[in-house]
């Protein structure tokens, strides 16, 4: 039977259906619950102040979708919902055999299930050290903004999306980019693609001449609470178009963009100025300048890289990953934790404990995956299964089967680089695919970069940069796993209609 509507319950009291988290995956899953489930209580408990929603949401293939996100007050989600109750709350931790979850100002939060998706937090190469910071969310993004707008050079760590937008946007400061790998932006793309992006790390930006939209990452006094005392959890991470409207200048106006990258290395060391003299080792120039030019050598921190480099700097920016939030639940359960630090979740989102569920950043999707679909923490995948994990969520009351949802049949995101669109569909990668696959590759320089792998003769991944126009059709042709073999490289023939020809 229906539990009563929260109106009528002792707040905190009645058990029904709980998220932890306020990020895009406990906002879906939330709204999910909610239109799946009306009369039932939902309580979404959140460190934050502001939650982030899902809006302008587009299905623009099978499995690719496009949307925007935007920070909303906990008022709106509630108007939004009626059954949906906001707390913000920091929980501390979670007793599974009692069914109850904990919150640090010592309330008692009875579930009958719950669903945990409190995301991750960035993976920082030194703890406690002012002069490195960590990028995700609105308070980190204004703080890296106060510095950098003081700031001659930065040292950007790490290869993952966030390090690629913030070379790309940084203008006015020397920006030294350390990546462990031989190429940038791996994570996204393989050599051909970083080569197709890396004049663009000098050359001047192409803006986009488009009105400057900020979508609401604000935290004013006025539309919330402050946080409370003691918080330590962060806010949810920053949508897709976080760095929108973020003025990412430095100091020096005669610097437009100047980004020198350090191939293979990883930070050995941060040194304090004071370490540094100790050390006696020559600190490198930015290459293109001489030490004479350099109009002070003095800086607030250096870095020594494992390929015996230093730089100093005025900051580092630690963008390599994020670490699963999972502190406040791993004591006394019988959590199964994945060698990523998520945790582990089957393909129902349930996780190994009875009734506790988990979706985006904070969980390891570990069922059996489709062949070209894998688990990246991106904010298309924390939404699917934030929704995914609501229908899970009723369909177990109800006692009910559910399919594995079409979404994670395929891996695709829709996103933008260096103000290209680029559109990453299967194994874009040849991940896990060993050598025997074969590419074909079609580039032309400044306008557009088309990578597909096949194996068997069958589409098994694709990586699309710029206006390409094959996404829907390359969508298909994975998910239908056609034989292409007698198509041979007319596949990528610009002068060949490929839409036409696979009607
Ligand atoms: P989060 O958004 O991290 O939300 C976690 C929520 O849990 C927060 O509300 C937090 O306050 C709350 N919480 C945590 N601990 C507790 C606790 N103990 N008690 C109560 N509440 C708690 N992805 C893309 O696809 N494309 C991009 O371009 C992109 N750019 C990014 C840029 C930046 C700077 C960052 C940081 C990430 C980016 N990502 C991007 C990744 C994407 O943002 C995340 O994968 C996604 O937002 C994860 O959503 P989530 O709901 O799982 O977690």
């Amino acid at each position: 039977a229906p539990l009563p509507p929260h109106s009528e319950q002792e707040p905190g009291r009645t058990a029904g259906f709980v998220i932890v988290g306020g990020g895009i995956a406990g906002v879906t899953c939330a709204e999910q619950l909610s239109a799946l489930s009306p009369d039932d209580p939902i309580t979404l408990l959140s460190a934050s102040p502001l939650i982030k929603s899902v809006t302008n949401f587009r299905q623009v293939g099978r499995a690719m979708e496009e949307f925007d996100v935007e920070e909303k007050t906990t008022g709106a989600l509630q108007k939004a919902c009626p059954n949906v109750r906001v707390v913000q709350a920091l929980v501390k931790s979670l007793d599974t055999d009692k069914h109850e979850v904990y919150t640090e100002d010592g309330e008692t939060f009875p579930y009958t299930k719950l669903c945990i998706c409190t995301g991750g937090q960035p993976k920082l190469i030194t703890k406690d050290n002012p002069h490195v910071i960590g990028i995700r969310d609105t308070e980190t993004v204004q703080h890296f903004q106060q510095k950098l707008a003081n700031a001659r050079r930065v040292v950007i760590v790490g290869n993952g999306g966030i390090a690629l937008e913030l070379v790309y946007e940084i203008e006015g400061c020397e920006v030294v980019w350390a990546i462990k790998d031989d190429s940038i932006g791996n994570t996204f793309f393989d050599r051909g693609a970083a080569e197709f992006f890396l004049p663009h790390l000098t050359a001047g930006k192409c803006e986009e001449k488009k009105p400057l939209k900020r979508l609401k990452y604000t935290l004013t006094e006025s539309s919330v609470d402050s946080p409370k005392k003691g918080e330590t959890a962060m806010g949810g991470a920053l949508g897709p178009d976080w760095k929108e409207g973020w003025r990412m200048k430095g100091k020096q106006d005669q610097v437009a963009h100047q980004v020198h990258v350090e191939y293979q290395c990883e930070v050995q060391e941060v040194l304090t100025r004071e370490e540094f003299n100790r050390l006696g080792q020559a600190a490198e120039h930015f290459p293109g300048t001489s030490r004479a030019e350099e109009q002070n050598d003095d800086w607030p921190v250096y870095v020594l890289l494992t390929n015996k480099r230093l730089y100093g700097c005025d900051f580092v920016v630690s963008a390599t990953g994020v670490v699963p939030s999972t502190g406040p639940f791993l004591h006394n359960t019988q959590f199964c934790v994945a060698p990523d630090g998520g945790l582990r979740v089957d393909d129902h989102m349930h996780t190994s404990v009875p009734d506790v569920y988990a979706a985006g950043d904070v969980c390891t999707a570990s069922w059996e995956p489709a062949p070209q679909w894998f688990q990246m923490r991106l904010w298309s995948q924390a939404r699917q299964m934030g929704s995914y994990a609501a229908k899970c969520m009723v369909a177990d009351r109800d006692g009910e089967e559910i399919d594995l949802d079409f979404c994670f049949e395929l891996f695709a995101h829709v996103t933008k680089f260096f103000n290209y669109k680029i559109v990453l569909l299967g194994r874009y990668n040849a991940q896990g695919l060993g050598k025997d696959h074969e590419l074909l590759l079609r580039c032309t320089k400044g306008l557009e970069y088309v990578k597909v792998v096949l194996q068997a003769g069958r589409m098994q991944g694709a990586v699309l940069i710029g206006d390409t126009d094959l996404e829907e059709t390359f969508e298909n042709l994975i998910i239908n796993g056609m034989d292409l073999s007698p198509y041979g490289e007319d596949l990528l023939d610009p002068n060949i209609d490929i839409e036409d020809y696979f009607d």
